[in-house]
């Protein structure tokens, strides 16, 4: 009872060159919704394609290739199943240069940063060819006279994500893999800002025998979201973005019935304790606060200075930035890349203004980069704001660019408080070379994640990834065990095989004593 097709089967119709149309049911379906949305090219500034936008009959079809694809696909053996998870990760491994170029062209990071994405998702994709044994239940035996009490763990039918522009190859993969290898059928809605890299990815899936209808992409805006969120077809959603887009989400689909993990935006603390390698504190700092132009969820956003730390660590993270070669993804000596837009580019750097108003001190302003007058691309150089207070708009804001804030407080207590307080919990780090105090940190930090000595501690595949307070809305986090959770649900079987000379009616409530 299984339709795997056959690897390297039956590939796409060809996509109409600068156009990038829907997935569906296997092939390219062209939009027919009559709208459509700019994809740009961040390094230059040009504009390079136009996504279709998908109307809420076109998410109609999605929904009807992954729900007549479910009956087969959830019977498909776990061996067999387990092999396309095989054959996928193959794939998007020997294809991984290629992923990165459409990451580079619509997103703009820098293309090592791009392989780097692809290498952590590849890592769920590898969590999810382990998938016969993920789907283990228990078995009690003997829990009443001949009869045994087992856990099954079954597919939920037909799920959905909606993902960011900041990752647009892995976080699919962090959805896609589990739900998939759990049985389910796939509907992905990719940001519309960088929307090729879940085309590609369609395209690869297809090569390595997943059925036609298994996974679907459908791009548009919130008319595509909303009709997700509507679809009574629609068992779960996954969802990674903005904060006030995650609370929307989650309460529209939970209401609608559906079970709904919705990851929103962060705003992450890095402590540097006084007794802290400034060296090292001050590379990590730059790392996670500079890396992929600071557009990640897990950027390091505000480093905490204690006491005396401060100005020798203010020292040596301006030291290093002259030192960020910021650069179009072409150029291979390039560490930093644009802004997904040039309206996020200018909001990011209207920080470096209302900062000083505020009261902050800016060290270093990215709108000295030649790039940022010289170049159509989104540019804009390594930024560093220095006493930044709870009050300022530099520190209220999740600014997602290369605009790094420092404050300053006099103890470990006050920096702790600065996290807990804050209303996102999504990841933190502490940098100290005192044990005690790293574990003091991890016992009372109100945050999903949590480094020490590690600026951005994204988790491995095996365990699962999530924040706490407006971070994430729903129970449970994203890939690892958690997404095995979330993609599937429990059923307990109770059974007796009883020798027929033993029957008789019983009218009580059945015991187990
Ligand atoms: P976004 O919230 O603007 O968009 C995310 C998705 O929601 C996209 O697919 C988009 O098309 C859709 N969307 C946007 N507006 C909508 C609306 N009004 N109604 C319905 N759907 C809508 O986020 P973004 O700008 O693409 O990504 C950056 C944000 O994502 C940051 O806040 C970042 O912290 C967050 N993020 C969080 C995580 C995490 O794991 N917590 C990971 C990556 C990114």
């Amino acid at each position: 009872m299984t339709q795997v097709a056959e690897p390297g089967a039956a590939r796409a119709d060809a996509p109409t060159p600068g156009r990038i149309s829907h997935w569906i049911g296997g092939r390219v379906v062209p939009g027919n919704s009559g709208r459509e949305g700019p994809v740009y090219d961040p390094a230059t500034g040009r504009l390079t394609k136009e996504v279709d936008f998908a109307s809420v009959e076109e998410v109609d079809a999605a929904v009807a290739a992954a729900k007549a694809a479910f009956p087969a696909w959830r019977a498909t053996s776990l061996s067999k199943r387990t092999d396309v998870m095989f054959k996928i990760r193959n794939l998007v491994e020997n294809h991984r240069k290629e992923l990165a170029v459409h990451v580079t062209a619509e997103h703009g990071k820098v293309p090592s940063d791009a392989l780097g994405e692809i290498a952590r998702g590849l890592e769920n994709l590898e969590f999810a060819c382990g998938i016969p044994n993920l789907l283990k239940g228990g078995f009690s035996e003997q829990v009443s006279g001949g009869v045994d009490v087992y856990q099954i763990h079954q597919p939920l039918g037909v799920v959905a994500g909606i993902t960011p522009f900041n990752f647009p190859a892995m976080v699919p993969m962090w959805m896609f893999a589990t739900a998939i290898a759990c049985g389910n059928t796939f509907i992905l809605k990719p940001s519309e800002k960088d929307p090729s890299a879940a085309n590609f990815l369609a395209e690869l899936l297809a090569e390595a025998g997943v059925p036609d209808g298994v996974f679907n992409v459908v791009h548009g805006d919130k008319v595509a979201v909303d009709a997700i969120l509507a679809h009574p077809d629609i068992a779960a959603v996954s969802f990674v973005g903005s904060t006030p887009i995650a609370r929307y989400i989650y309460e529209t689909g939970t209401k609608a019935g559906k079970r709904v993990q919705a990851l929103g935006g962060a705003k992450n603390h890095m402590i540097v304790l006084p007794d802290a390698d400034i060296d090292m504190a001050a590379d990590a700092a730059v790392s996670a606060g500079y890396g992929s132009s600071g557009e990640r969820c897990m950027a390091v956003a505000t480093v905490v200075a204690v006491g005396a730390v401060a100005d020798p660590l203010v020292e040596a993270i301006a030291a290093r930035l002259p030192k960020v070669k910021v650069g179009p993804g072409s150029d291979p000596t390039a560490e930093m890349g644009p802004l997904v837009t040039r309206q996020h580019r200018d909001k990011v750097a209207s920080y470096l203004d209302s900062g000083p108003a505020q009261g902050a001190t800016v060290v270093a302003d990215g709108r000295e980069h030649p790039l940022y007058t010289e170049s159509d691309g989104f540019f804009l150089g390594a930024s560093l704001i220095d006493h930044v207070t709870t009050d300022m708009d530099a520190y209220r804001d999740e600014i997602f660019g290369p605009v790094l804030t420092v404050m300053r407080v006099k103890t470990y207590e006050e920096a702790v408080a600065l996290v807990n307080d804050n209303p996102y919990g999504n990841g933190t780090a502490i940098f100290t070379r005192d044990g005690g105090a790293a574990r003091q940190f991890q016992f009372e930090v109100d945050a999903g994640m949590v480094g020490i000595n590690v600026p951005v501690p994204v988790p491995v595949a095996s365990y699962s990834f999530g924040g706490w307070k407006n971070s994430l809305f729903g129970d449970l986090h994203m890939y690892g065990p958690e997404g095995i959770q979330f993609y599937t649900r429990a059923k307990i079987v109770t059974s007796r095989w009883p020798d027929p000379g033993t029957s008789k009616i019983d009218l009580g409530f059945p015991r187990t004593r």
